[in-house]
Order: C-alpha cells, then structure tokens, then sequence
C-alpha cells in the first residue's frame, strides 16, 4: 500500500467514455477500439484491427460492463461483481482510488467518477480482491496493446 494521495478532481464518467474504449470484437473475440466519431451527433464508430470496421453494433443496448451492446475488453469477476473498464485512463483511474491510502473529495461534484463508484469499490474490505482484479485487467490490456 501506498501513501499516494487520491484527488477526485471531478472526472466524469463520459470523460473517459469519450477517449479510446477497448471492446471484445464480436467476430475474432480478440480485442477492437470504440472511435469516437469527428462528426456528426452522439456516435461512435466501432473497430478491430483486425476485423476492421464493425458495421452493425448494437446501439442502444447498454449494460454494465458493456459498449454499445458489445463486451468491454477490461471486464473480469471480483467480489461477486463485475468489474470492468473502459481503457487504460479509466483503469488507472480506479486503481489510483483503489490503492489510495488517503482520500480527498471535492464537495458539490456529484457527477464525479469517483462518487459514482459503486459501494463494492469504494469499500475498504474489497481492496485486496480490487488489486487482485486491476492487474488481471492489466494483464488484458497488455494483450490489447
Ligand atoms: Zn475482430
């Protein structure tokens, strides 16, 4: 454990959702990327390196520990939940918070990532299992990269 002190400097969720998102590729089960769309409305253009573009995602069917009705890529079991991530930001983010030792809040930042946290992650009891559960999704991000 480290002294590092966590920072809630008041990241919202659609932040990270709007950087690279590493998704399951349907077709090859190996690991693709959610592109943001440069134009156009609320979009995104799904894609594996090696399938290429996917056409026909499921829009509109959210879920946890998903995209666009695909899996996420950073998605494992822990503490009889699932917990998953995004991309690597949104990894490092929860592992900051996990493996801090002392923590500082904002006040009047509601919409913070870090609020948003469901109870199983910030509770202090799942810290050794929440490790353990990061760095099996390290280890899936190396794959990806
Ligand atoms: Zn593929």
């Amino acid at each position: 454990m480290t002294n590092s002190r966590f920072k809630d400097t008041g990241e919202r969720v659609y932040d990270f959702l709007f950087n690279h998102t590493l998704i399951e590729c349907p077709h090859c089960m190996k690991c693709g990327k959610g592109i943001r769309k440069i134009e156009g409305k609320f979009g995104y253009i799904l894609q594996c390196k090696r399938c290429g573009v996917l056409s026909d995602p499921m829009v509109g069917t959210w879920g946890i520990g998903t995209f666009m009705g695909l899996n996420l890529w950073l998605r494992t079991n822990c503490c009889s939940n699932l917990l998953w991530a995004y991309n690597k930001e949104h990894l490092d983010f929860m592992d900051n918070y996990i493996n801090s030792s002392m923590r500082e809040r904002i006040p009047y930042k509601n919409q913070s990532l870090a609020s948003r946290l469901p109870d199983w992650i910030k509770s202090g009891k799942n810290r050794n299992e929440l490790s353990k559960g990061i760095a099996k999704l390290r280890n899936k991000l190396e794959i990806c990269e």
